[in-house]
């Protein structure tokens, strides 16, 4: 039996948002090998391979991006469209679906490793990624885990199926996440996802070949975008299904393993169908109001226990839960109700990624996968179980100074430690340069 190395975190004060209790000042954490072994006050006996004092830091489970796109990590910057852009498939046509055809398997590398750098230095420990690269399909979901295990991270693998670049790209979209799915079955820190892009760029004989070619595997999902745009429900009517969820339900591809992104415009049945069938919701506010396309009600965020996830917008979790609370409250009048960011991130994310995993992810707790996210924070008023709240979502503006996955320190002083940070940002900068020439 291999020994399970252990390490002692001491002289932290430990934040669970939403466990009881919220806070734990002087605390410390025991883990051994990639788990927490134990949490508390007074220090454990025992021997320890390494002991670490953290100086009065202020510890926060390491975060879940529950839908991401890393493939976008290099767009920062791009060179946009000359034209003006009237509407969401406008957008979508111009830019994205320009940049993710111009992807090769080294830019497509390289956003894998700046996405995963960036989420890693904002203390985002596990995303779950629809990836997109038409012109390099075969073999883009292990180059994703790969980097993935290098990085330390848990990687949720999917690649988007769509009928937008012909049959051809279709077919071996469908035969990579297939590969995924037989390749990644057991692994702990990858899981394997059906990626379909959108009803709207699916026909039904797609949909069906998708339905047929998953049913005999016995576990199985989808991770999806729907609604995101009333683009994508008057197609689905078009077509002549009540809603988006109605087609993907008449083609038997919703189950509790499936994953259903934005769902701005869905109708009440469409909520009981996601009930129904105990799927996964996530909303991502920062890329709902860039693309102008709508706000998630707040009623389908609280029935559906949504999610979080950044839509390839930013790696930092804690940013994106700040803006969607800001962006919801600049459409409320006084006193109106909001939604509960820090549920969204803290209890519906963990939730989420623990069910697609098979393992607790997201909390500090006895148990749980050792991921942390450690700040150095000197609080200007008292961290209470009451004041969780203020100080999460408006006093950690920083990034982590350290943060740790599996057990295993990968950052240190904001810095990548096992790898070279500097050599990620420049190739980042030299293939964002050839991707950038193709617009
Ligand atoms: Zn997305």
């Amino acid at each position: 039996m291999i020994k399970m190395s252990k390490k002692l975190l001491k002289n932290l004060h430990v934040i669970n948002p939403c466990a009881e209790p919220a806070f734990v000042e002087n605390a410390f954490v025991a883990i051994s090998g990639d788990t927490i072994e134990s949490t508390g006050i007074t220090l454990p006996s025992g021997e320890f391979d390494e002991i670490h004092d953290l100086g009065g830091k202020v510890a926060l489970p390491g975060m879940i991006n529950a839908h991401h796109h890393l493939y976008s990590s290099l767009a920062i910057g791009m060179p946009l469209p000359k034209k003006n852009l009237n509407n969401f498939v406008e957008k979508l046509k111009e830019v994205w679906w320009k940049m993710d055809l111009a992807l090769d398997h080294d830019s497509t590398k390289a956003c894998f490793e700046a996405g995963l750098l960036d989420s890693l230095k904002a203390g985002t420990t596990t995303i779950i990624d629809h990836h997109c690269s038409p012109s390099f399909i075969e073999g883009s979901l292990s180059l994703l885990a790969d980097m993935g295990e290098k990085m330390g991270l848990n990687v949720s693998l999917a690649f988007e199926i769509s009928d937008r670049n012909g049959e051809e790209k279709f077919e071996a979209s469908l035969k990579e996440n297939l590969e995924a799915l037989e390749k990644y079955s057991r692994p702990l820190y990858v899981h394997p996802i059906v990626g379909l892009h959108a009803s709207f760029t699916l026909s039904d004989d797609s949909l069906k070949k998708i339905h047929d070619a998953v049913s005999s595997i016995d576990s199985w999902g989808i991770h999806i975008h729907v609604s995101e745009d009333m683009a994508d429900e008057l197609d689905a009517t078009h077509r002549g299904y009540g809603s988006v969820l109605e087609r993907l339900n008449r083609f038997d591809l919703l189950n509790q393993n499936s994953l259903i992104i934005h769902g701005l415009h869905i109708k009440e049945t469409d909520v009981n169908l996601i009930g129904e069938h105990n799927a996964m919701f996530v909303h991502n506010p920062s890329s709902n109001a860039n693309n102008r396309v709508g706000m998630a009600p707040n009623l389908n965020l609280d029935e559906l226990s949504s999610g979080l996830g950044t839509d390839g917008m930013q790696a930092n979790m804690l940013r994106e839960g700040k803006e969607g609370m800001l962006i919801r409250s600049s459409h409320l009048q006084g006193g109106g109700a909001s939604s509960d960011y820090m549920q969204l991130l803290f209890r519906n994310n963990p939730k989420i990624a623990s069910k697609l995993f098979g393992r607790k992810i997201g909390s500090i707790l006895p148990g749980y996968q050792a991921d942390l996210a450690i700040y150095d924070y000197s609080p200007r008023t008292p961290i209470t179980d009451s004041t969780v709240f203020g100080h999460v979502f408006f006093g950690l503006s920083e990034l982590p100074t350290e943060v740790i996955t599996r057990g295993e320190f990968r950052i240190k002083d904001r810095h990548l430690i096992m790898h070279s940070e500097k050599e990620i940002k420049s190739n980042a900068v030299a293939q964002a340069e050839k991707l950038w020439s193709h617009f």
